[in-house]
């Protein structure tokens, strides 16, 4: 069962996480965006886990939609309402449960992807992160173990976006010429399944 403690665990995991790849994440932002992927997030990041001991919400639903609203109010860039929007919307699926498991994280996931797809209007193959969450979600069976898959495919499917042309957001603006480069928020994405995959076998 994963509790609040849980997700807290994986939302400051992804906070280090973030703070150790901004660099990385803001030089992928630099030929197909404005340089600014790896700064947008640690801060977003950082007031996330400042709120988190702030407020101390004690559901995994209430860590969830915290962390979320907080992203979408510190994150200028179309990838805080973005990963605001799929924190809070799968913090809303999993309602005020105080534990649940790897089931019904997953489909609530599967919930918060969807709002991702459904707020930026971007499907797999248009380079944007959803080709990093849809392979990381659909790898998700319910089993403790899929974690670890899981982190594999969002990360074959960041790679994945290297000889793609962007469809969706920045990218989308230089049309071919954004071919060849990884795409930032996949990569971004690839790294909240990895955070969570350490933090589920901690
Ligand atoms: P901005 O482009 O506003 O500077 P960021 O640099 O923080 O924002 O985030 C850029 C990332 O956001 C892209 O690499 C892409 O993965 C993701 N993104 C942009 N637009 C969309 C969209 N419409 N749908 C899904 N993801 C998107
Ligand atoms: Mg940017
Ligand atoms: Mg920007």
């Amino acid at each position: 069962m994963l509790d609040a403690l849980f997700f807290r665990s994986w939302l400051t995991a992804t906070t280090v996480a973030v703070d150790r790849e901004a660099e990385r994440l803001t030089e992928l932002d630099s030929p197909i965006g404005d340089a600014d992927h790896g700064s947008n997030l640690r801060r977003g990041f950082r007031a996330v886990a400042a709120v988190l001991e702030k407020e101390a919400p004690d559901t995994p639903g209430a860590v969830l939609t915290l962390a979320g609203r907080q992203l979408i109010s510190t994150v200028g860039g179309a990838s805080g309402p973005l990963y605001g929007t799929l924190l809070r919307r799968t913090g809303k699926a999993l309602g005020d449960a105080p534990e649940v498991d790897e089931a019904q994280f997953a489909e609530a996931l599967r919930t918060g992807v969807d709002a991702v797809a459904a707020l930026g209007g971007a499907a797999p193959g248009d380079k944007t992160m959803l080709d990093a969450l849809v392979p990381g979600i659909d790898a998700l069976d319910g089993s403790p173990d899929s974690f670890g898959t899981a982190r594999e495919a969002a990360l074959q499917g960041a790679l994945s976006t290297t000889p793609l042309q962007a469809r969706k957001g920045r990218a989308s603006y230089l049309g071919e010429r954004s071919i060849g480069h990884q795409d930032p928020g996949a990569t971004s994405s690839a790294l909240l399944f990895e955070t969570l995959a350490e933090t589920a076998n901690a």
